[in-house]
């Protein structure tokens, strides 16, 4: 156990210390627990973060080699874990009433518009628009899903579902290619194709076009999960009526 680990969590988190001071005497604990969790969840993914830097550090091992991957699917899931946390603030602060095992950050079956639709009234992501539409707005554009060559959040959120539910690796070495591990564009692809390209004298595979460096790609989900929580946090801070709201939960 490293004795500088408080070099490696997560550095300033103002919005989210600001909403701490805000909670921190009310009498709701589910609200407490999951704010706790965000910043938990950050932590370990930075560690992990840590970790891997060092891991990629040369000399090259084997030992190095088979810790790269298995502290990458940490770094996603914890990622993804503090982002499904602060769905639980949101519900628990804005009293959606969303069900304890029903509450995603996402919108509710966000693939299926007929689903959706039907299920609106337990959509987190569609009751936070009448209460703060400022924050409805920017999740609507900070977590995009669609396509995962295109973006970012998409491949997140599906590399993990594959980390966590599928029996193979996420991240492949690409044989003939540059050294080391890479994401595949979409994940859901399990078979490709393989051709050569002439000019270059390489192998190119049809779900690697976009060449996504493993470690690189933990590096700027991170930044962009930080960004995207804090911000999060400094929305519900602005909200006029958060204040008001807040005092209801200081009552016995
Ligand atoms: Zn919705």
């Amino acid at each position: 156990m490293p004795n500088h680990i408080e070099k490696m969590l997560v550095p300033n988190l103002q919005n989210w210390e600001n909403l701490r001071i805000l909670i921190q005497s009310t009498k709701d604990e589910i609200l407490q627990v999951a704010h706790t969790t965000v910043q938990t969840k950050l932590h370990y993914a930075n560690m992990q973060l840590n970790l891997l830097n060092q891991v990629y550090e040369p000399p090259s091992s084997f030992e190095k080699m088979f810790m790269k991957r298995s502290i990458f699917e940490s770094i996603i899931i914890n990622l993804v874990s503090a982002l499904e946390s602060t769905a639980h603030v949101m519900n628990q602060i804005y009293e959606l009433g969303i069900d304890y095992k029903q509450v995603t950050i996402d919108h509710k079956f966000f693939y299926n518009e007929r689903r959706h639709n039907q299920a609106s009234r337990n959509c987190l992501r569609c009751k936070i628009k009448d209460l703060n539409p400022k924050l409805a707005s920017f999740l609507d554009e900070a977590l995009q899903r669609g396509s995962p060559s295109e973006q970012w959040y998409e491949a997140v959120m599906e590399y993990r579902h594959q980390i966590v539910h599928r029996p193979h690796f996420i991240a492949m070495q690409i044989a003939g290619g540059p050294r080391g591990y890479f994401l595949p564009d979409d994940p859901k692809i399990m078979t490709q194709k393989v051709t050569f390209d002439k000019k270059i004298h390489q192998p190119i595979y049809s779900n690697f076009t976009l060449m996504r460096e493993m470690k690189q790609f933990a590096e700027s989900s991170a930044s962009l999960i930080l960004f995207i929580v804090e911000e999060i946090h400094g929305l519900i801070l602005d909200d006029n009526k958060i204040k008001e709201r807040m005092k209801k939960f200081f009552e016995f």
